[in-house]
């Protein structure tokens, strides 16, 4: 076995002790003589992984007592509605769009109802994040909506907005469990986890109790937030395998020493990768330096044929997923929580090696 460095903006990387745990386990778990793929999802064993893995998130996050933890299908693409037919309550809700998720959420609350556009980087291709210090929020709206770390573009806000009062909510998607975050600052938090914590499949919902209407004429049940709150998550038969693997990763998540830890490992690895792009004469990044990501790092030659080049002998060099989203172009390196730093060391290095034959 000859594990790659896989680059891959999601389905992304898993840490290789969770694989090899759940691997371990996959015959037998924990002596109950099946799988958890094969196990009831109303079983007391299964429901020990749920209660284990909510228990786990809590005190990873920190996340207060008044906020509901919900393990949903559907991708977190479905979120883009069911936020808005949940929290939007009015009808109206404000969203800042930086890049291609927060465009399709935007997108999906203008279907659904009266959407404002508060702000946008669309004018240089979504390379930075707009000032959000004094957003013309309207006063009716029932929130204010971001997608906090941009995966095709590569950004991050370096700032929460000024919501001015109003419920922030954000899609956390390729930056879960990467760094601390303060939940109390949000009403809704939702992530898929295949970006950063786990097999594709599952989204994480964190909402304030408060937000989630009793009552929601013309939704589907299944829409509802409050059927799965109620329900603990088990209305149906939810992803037992997902939800399991994901708890293996809070546990690595744990062992590593949390989420400041986790912050700590990640922002030296990228700063190693923008350090070397700042100071390469082939490659560069072409977002603002405030505003990067410190999990999705886009970067270019300028020239497309030499860039197909670099990610084919990338991919000879064992360096896999370096090709940009279609909609970027160049290349991308997503480093998530589970790229270990000798991953992007090994890439620094290839890049070096490149750039040197390149040049001359
Ligand atoms: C991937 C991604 C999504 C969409 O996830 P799906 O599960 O494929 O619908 C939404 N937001 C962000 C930030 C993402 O990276």
């Amino acid at each position: 076995m000859s594990r790659v460095y896989n680059f891959s903006a999601g389905p992304a990387v898993l840490p290789e002790e969770v694989l090899e745990k759940a691997a371990a386990n996959m015959l037998d778990y924990n002596g109950c003589g099946m799988s958890v793929m094969e196990m009831s999802h109303r079983s007391p064993e299964f429901q020990s992984i749920l209660d284990e893995a909510e228990a786990d998130l809590r005190d990873l996050m920190g996340i207060p007592d008044d906020y509901e933890v919900l393990f949903l299908q559907g991708g977190d693409s479905l979120l883009f509605s069911t936020v808005f037919m949940n929290l939007a309550t009015n009808g109206k809700a404000d969203y800042v769009v930086t890049g291609n998720w927060s465009k399709k959420a935007f997108e999906q609350a203008q279907i659904l109802g009266d959407a404002k556009l508060l702000a946008s980087s669309a004018d240089k291709n979504f390379s930075y994040v707009p000032d959000v210090s004094s957003l013309d929020v309207r006063e009716d709206a029932s929130f204010v909506y971001i997608c906090q770390n941009e995966t095709i573009t590569g950004t991050r806000y370096p700032e929460l907005p000024d919501t001015k009062g109003h419920v922030l909510v954000s899609d956390q998607s390729s930056m879960f469990l990467s760094e601390p975050v303060d939940v109390a600052r949000y009403g809704l938090i939702h992530a898929g986890v295949q970006k950063n914590v786990g097999p594709a499949g599952v989204q994480i919902v964190i909402v304030r109790k408060d937000l989630i209407p009793d009552d929601l004429p013309g939704v589907p049940t299944m829409l509802r937030f409050r059927t799965h709150a109620d329900a603990g998550s088990l209305y149906d038969t939810p992803n037992c395998w997902g939800i399991y693997v994901c708890g293996l990763v809070f546990k690595w998540i744990k062992g590593l020493g949390g989420l400041e830890a986790m912050a700590q490992r990640n922002r030296a690895k990228a700063q190693l990768l923008y350090d070397y792009l700042d100071a390469s004469e082939l490659f560069s990044s072409n977002v603002a330096p405030r505003d990067r990501s410190i999990m999705n790092v886009p970067f270019a030659t300028g020239d497309k044929d030499l860039d197909a080049e670099f990610v084919a002998e990338a991919k000879g060099a064992r360096l896999i997923n370096l090709k940009g989203h279609r909609l970027v172009g160049g290349m991308r390196a997503s480093i998530f929580n589970a790229m270990p730093p000798e991953g992007v060391e090994a890439l620094v290095g290839f890049m070096e090696r490149f750039e040197r034959s390149h040049r001359a």
